[in-house]
């Protein structure tokens, strides 16, 4: 039962390891549009970015680790389309691969702002090639505009502070984040900016670019004209699935999947990572995440239906943020409560949240350089346990 993965990150990758975990011993054909080793996407905007940091990226695996993962891995291989009755995927290099399984890992894209394609000086942030760009743009840039206020957009902020550049964090919501923490978490998140010395400006949109070649300005819905020589543009990102266009896949906002990651009216087809959607165990209803462990929680749960065995359970959504030398960690949704508690701060390092559902339990929390607080609220969390017993300091 031959199994080919399409998307050489945390996806699947972690999900060829699982396979030869449970004991999968038959062929894995693993197909990478990326031409590199396959390595992890935090560190781009982070670690990698910050003044003295490495210049190469973290692999996902050691050289020894990928030999004895025996799979065929195909890099700078591009997936471009999908025959589900063929049960073949064809490649950017002229192949045509057959399958029995098939895992879907293609990740997602970032969205650009429109027209600035070629425009020397603009970047967004999800490879290797835009991390070593925005590296090397940091050494001389002097003035930085980053566009959207969200986690890549505040990490890079973070970052590019550090190299003494003037940073102004262009966001078009009155508050950064509010749409997933709410206007008071994600207020006082954003202090971290103006107490660093960076300059955020809230409320107003990018309506173009200006430089023939090289940007040399942004100016923004409201008139103002913001100088800039390096902008990076944190505004989101789409599933990658426009290679599954012709295939017949349900496709909306990513593949559509079942709980258990198997795509909606198939058989032996699963997505993994940032590109599936699918019926949260823990939630019952359809959720797609861009998070990292969420990537890695797939790739068990796809090893374990392929080999029969029982899948592990569902985790409670979770992700970091590093900025300024501080650790955000996010547990839970806090879309799906209300704000009850709020301490402390990102600077101060003490910074908790705790948002609960309309039984009183706890749902989400924020933490800030706390790992062991926010390990108790996970485990409320997914025991659905009020969040009064957590010992945490008065709301502030
Ligand atoms: C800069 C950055 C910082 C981040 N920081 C954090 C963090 O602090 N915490 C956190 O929880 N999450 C973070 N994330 C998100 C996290 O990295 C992702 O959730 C995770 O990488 C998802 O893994 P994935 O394998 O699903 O997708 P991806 O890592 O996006 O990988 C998809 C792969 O598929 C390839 N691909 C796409 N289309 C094709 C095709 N047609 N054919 C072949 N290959 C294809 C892509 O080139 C890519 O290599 C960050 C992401 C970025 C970009």
């Amino acid at each position: 039962m031959s199994i080919l993965i399409v998307g050489a990150s945390v996806a699947g990758i972690r999900t060829a390891q699982a396979l030869r975990m449970r004991g999968f011993d038959e062929t894995i054909t693993l197909v990478g549009e990326e031409p590199h080793r396959p390595y992890d996407k935090p560190p781009l905007s982070k670690e990698m970015l910050v003044a003295g940091g490495p210049a190469a990226p973290v692999p996902l695996l050691t050289d020894d680790q990928l030999a004895d993962l025996g799979v065929d891995l195909r890099l700078g291989v591009r997936a471009t389309a999908l025959d589900v009755a063929a049960r073949r995927v064809s490649t950017g290099v002229g192949d045509s691969l057959p399958f029995e399984r098939l895992v879907i890992a293609t990740g997602v894209r970032p969205r650009r702002l429109p027209g600035t394609d070629r425009m020397a000086g603009v970047h967004t942030l999800r490879t290797v090639e835009d991390a070593v760009a925005l590296r090397n743009g940091l050494v001389t840039a002097r003035h930085v505009v980053v566009v959207g206020a969200g986690f890549i957009g505040a990490e890079f902020a973070a970052a590019a502070r550090s190299h003494g550049a003037s940073v102004t964090l262009v966001e078009a919501q009155d508050v950064p984040l509010a749409h997933i923490l709410g206007a008071e978490v994600g207020g006082r998140l954003a202090e971290v900016h103006a107490g660093a010395g960076n300059t955020l400006l809230t409320g107003v949109g990018v309506s173009r670019l200006v430089g023939e070649d090289r940007v040399t300005a942004v100016v923004l819905n409201d008139g103002r004209t913001l100088p800039a020589d390096l902008v990076v543009v944190g505004i989101g990102a789409s599933p990658a699935t426009g290679w599954l266009e012709s295939s017949g896949l349900p496709i909306a906002d990513g593949v559509d999947c079942e709980a258990d990651l198997r795509v909606v009216g198939t058989e032996g087809i699963y997505a993994a990572g940032d590109v599936a959607r699918r019926a949260h165990p823990f939630y019952g209803f359809d959720l797609r995440i861009e998070h990292w462990t969420n990537a890695n929680d797939h790739a068990g749960i796809i090893a374990a239906v392929v080999t029969g065995a029982v899948p592990p359970p569902a985790q409670i959504p979770y992700v970091w943020s590093d900025q300024y030398g501080h650790r955000i960690q996010i547990v839970g949704r806090p879309v799906l409560g209300d704000l009850e508690h709020l301490a402390g701060s990102v600077a101060g390092g003490d910074l908790v949240a705790a948002y609960t559902g309309p039984s009183g339990e706890l749902v989400a929390a924020v933490v800030v350089d706390d790992p062991r607080t926010l390990m108790k609220c996970r485990k409320a969390i997914a025991g659905r346990r009020s969040w009064t017993g957590l010992g945490l300091v008065a709301s502030t």
